[in-house]
Order: C-alpha cells, then sequence, then structure tokens
C-alpha cells in the first residue's frame, strides 16, 4: 500500500513537472509561439497560464496589441542568425512575402492608427537572434509599431488595425533570412496560428442567446468549373445546391432572416471566398448547401455536418470530396485553426445541426416519404474552417443514387428540403430565444 501510494506521489510530481506547453491540448507544443507578456498590464490570455514569466502557449488573446513573440530564441529554438516575421490570415499566401489583404504585415493599408498608408517597413519585421540567444532589434519601437523589451527578449507582434478577419485567427510566420532585404523562402518559416477574442461588450443574456442571430449567409456548394458530385443520370449537385438554396434564401426571408448568399448563379466562388463573404457580412448563421456522393450506389439520406477533426474513415473520405475544390491539402496548421475555431462555436454549430437534421427528417419524411437519416457528423470541412459562426453544412441527398437523383432534380424535393431546412433554422434560434426568456 505504501509502495503504491510512493508511486502514485511520484508519478503526479512528474505530471506536475511537465512544461506547461504540453499540457495545452492540440498537440505537440509549437517550435516557437506567441506569450501572453504582462508588460501590457493584466493577464491578456483567455487560454493560457496567468503567469508572466511563463513560456506558455497562448493562442487566445483578448486584443492584437498584447501578442508577443514568445520568450526568447532559445525557448523558440531559434538558432543564431537573422529572422523575419509577418502576421497573416488564414487562407493566406504561399509565400509570407506576398502582400494583400491576407498579410497584415505587407499591406497598404496603415499599421496602428498612424494614418500612414505604407504597411510595415522590412526593418520592423527583422530580428538578429546572436550567441546567447540575445534578440538584436533595430525595428522601430516604443510609440511606433512595435515595441520591444530587451531585458525579456520579446517583440510585440501586432500594430497592424487592418485585417480581414477581425476577432478570428491570424498566423504568425517566422522565416530566416541572409538580409534585411533578402527575399524569403517560404520553405524556411515556421508558422504558429492563435485568436484574437475581443473581451465580450456587455450584453443582454437574451441577446448573447440568440434574438441578435438574425442574419443567415447560406452557401450553395460548388458552382462554375467547379460542378461537384454528378449522378448517373446527369444531374449535377452544383445546379441542385443553388436551387435549393435560393429557395431556402427566400423562406429565411420570409421568416423574417438577412440572407447572404455566397453566390447566386452558376460561378466559381472559392472556398476561402465563401467564408471570407460570411465573416464579411457579419453572419450569424453558415449553411453550407450539397449533396452526397458515395460509390455504394444504394445509400440514399440525408445528413448534418459540423466543423471537426475528421474522426473515422468515412467522415476522412467525404470531407475529402468536399475539399477537393480546396488549393492545399490539410496540413498541421490547418487541424490548428480549426480547433481554434472549433472551440469557438462547437455546441452552437452542433445545435443548429441537430435542429436542421431533425427538421429534415420530419418534414421530408411527411411530406415527400421514405428518408434515410444519418444524423448528425463532424468532420474537417475547409468550407466551415475559418468561419466565426456556428456553420453548417447539410448533404441533402445521394446524388450518386439513381432514385435519390430523381428527386433532387425534381421541385418539389428541392421545395419541400429548403422549407425544412429553414424551419430547421427557425427552431434553433426560437429555442436560443426561448432560453434567453427563463429568468
Ligand atoms: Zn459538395
Amino acid at each position: 500500500m505504501k509502495k503504491l501510494s510512493v508511486f502514485i506521489t511520484t508519478l503526479l510530481l512528474a505530471l506536475a513537472m511537465l512544461p506547461a506547453a504540453s499540457a495545452n491540448a492540440g498537440g505537440p507544443p509549437a517550435t516557437f509561439t506567441t506569450i501572453n507578456f504582462d508588460a501590457d498590464g493584466g493577464n491578456h490570455c483567455k487560454n493560457g497560464q496567468p503567469d508572466a514569466t511563463t513560456v506558455v502557449n497562448c493562442n487566445i488573446y483578448d486584443g492584437k496589441q498584447y501578442v508577443w513573440l514568445n520568450g526568447g530564441p532559445a525557448n523558440a529554438n531559434l538558432a543564431e542568425g537573422m529572422y523575419f516575421f509577418a502576421v497573416l490570415v488564414p487562407g493566406g499566401q504561399p509565400d509570407p512575402n506576398d502582400g494583400g489583404a491576407k498579410n497584415l504585415s505587407d499591406t497598404t493599408l496603415a499599421p496602428l492608427a498612424t494614418g500612414s498608408a505604407s504597411g510595415d517597413v522590412r526593418a520592423n519585421r527583422t530580428f538578429t537572434v546572436a550567441a546567447g540567444g540575445v534578440i538584436t532589434y533595430t525595428g522601430s519601437a516604443g510609440s511606433t509599431p512595435h515595441d520591444f523589451d530587451v531585458s525579456t527578449n520579446q517583440i510585440r507582434l501586432m500594430p497592424y488595425d487592418d485585417t480581414t478577419n477581425n476577432g478570428g485567427v491570424y498566423i504568425l510566420a517566422i522565416c530566416e533570412i541572409a538580409s534585411v532585404d533578402a527575399t524569403v523562402n517560404p520553405r524556411t518559416c515556421k508558422y504558429d496560428a492563435f485568436k484574437v477574442q475581443a473581451p465580450e461588450a456587455p450584453v443582454t443574456v437574451a441577446a448573447q442567446l440568440g434574438l441578435k442571430m438574425r442574419r443567415v449567409v447560406i452557401d450553395p456548394g460548388h458552382g462554375g468549373r467547379d460542378t461537384g458530385a454528378v449522378g448517373p443520370h446527369g444531374v449535377r449537385e452544383k445546379d441542385v445546391a443553388l436551387s435549393i438554396a435560393r429557395t431556402l434564401a427566400e423562406r429565411l426571408r420570409t421568416l423574417g432572416f438577412a440572407v447572404v448568399l455566397t453566390r447566386k448563379g452558376d460561378t466559381y466562388v472559392s472556398l476561402d471566398e465563401r467564408t471570407r463573404i460570411a465573416n464579411e457580412a457579419h453572419a450569424d448563421l453558415f449553411v453550407s448547401i450539397h449533396c452526397n456522393a458515395a460509390r455504394r450506389r444504394t445509400l440514399s439520406g440525408v445528413e448534418t455536418w459540423t466543423l471537426n477533426v475528421a474522426s473515422d474513415r468515412y467522415a476522412t473520405r467525404l470531407a475529402t470530396f468536399e475539399n477537393a475544390d480546396a488549393e492545399r491539402t490539410v496540413s498541421d496548421l490547418r487541424l490548428i485553426l480549426a480547433d481554434l475555431a472549433t472551440r469557438a462555436n462547437a455546441s452552437d454549430a452542433r445545435d443548429l445541426a441537430q435542429s436542421v437534421q431533425g427538421s429534415l427528417v420530419r418534414n421530408l419524411r411527411a411530406r415527400v416519404g421514405r428518408v434515410g437519416d444519418h444524423g448528425v457528423k463532424h468532420a474537417l470541412f475547409y468550407v466551415l474552417l475559418g468561419a466565426r459562426m456556428p456553420a453548417v453544412l447539410v448533404e441533402t441527398g445521394f446524388i450518386s443514387n439513381s432514385l435519390e437523383e430523381e428527386r433532387l432534380r425534381g421541385r418539389k424535393y428541392q421545395l419541400e428540403t429548403a422549407e425544412a431546412i429553414a424551419r430547421g433554422v427557425k427552431e434553433f434560434v426560437d429555442g436560443r430565444q426561448r432560453l434567453a426568456r427563463v429568468p
């Protein structure tokens, strides 16, 4: 007995001595990361250790200006040399040198609120690591964009007030360079993701729980050169999705919602663009409309998905198919981003998915006939990634099944499906409002 308790004590001690970073969820600690640095006063990290002197893999901050490169090169695994950093937004560019809206450091918009229209000069984003892990930083400091704390080797990363993803996920890139003006070789870059989530303004419980959920983005899957799945008799997913989406938009408008469509015609819209449209519309809910396809032609029925890391083989295959348009494969970085986005909206998205799926099955069975119920599932969908609102993807039927293909082509099934989804959305929002009224 004694021996056992000694063993347990030793085990607990060993656990307690694990570095803080590895105790964080989301895989192994990054070789560098951002830190909750207390120079700004208060604890601005929303998910890390409050102790400012501890290197912690903080990845949710309450303001951009509080994000610092972590506790020195020793902790960041940076060898001696010259480095360049850039702050990017997801769905970004292959090369941190590239300007444009997704490279916050390089945009032509003004850093801070200074009115300057130059972006951030290279010197401001370059630092040198010398022997002993000492950082030399010659960029503008103090009153200008980046602060530098000599005693702790930390550089403030985020002066930028311009962003296409305000309140969302950011990516920090650190790349080795030969000289200040050298072009960055993306292969030398390491990346880390973090999220800035402004503290909630004091809002009523009612507002929090749904009275404000009035704007829905409807995303008809595929379009243009991307036909989506094609049925045995040639029915194309992109056409069915658009037709259902348009009717859904009408129905939701009738129910009092403001609606934004990511595409109104047979046009190609990239997956990144769809998310951007949703975020810029400040939508409360995001509903993506698709048709399913399976190698097994007898498979039929409806299912509703939320964003998550694919957990089984079926989920992986479906996610791969719906993601086929994504220009890049799902990397570790995307998984980190998915994780952050998922945590932010998981329970709302799950409830919305339940409500939509339940309504689809109930209403279609009552008005159309037999409908398979595959329930609510979770997978990593690129199109849902980075959306800052509860987001679901509805598979309205199997276009690979000839009977269901015929149904999906027909106006009646499209109308009933749209109607059922609209009701599901309404029920979800009403449910939130009822909760809000409970004293
Ligand atoms: Zn699809």
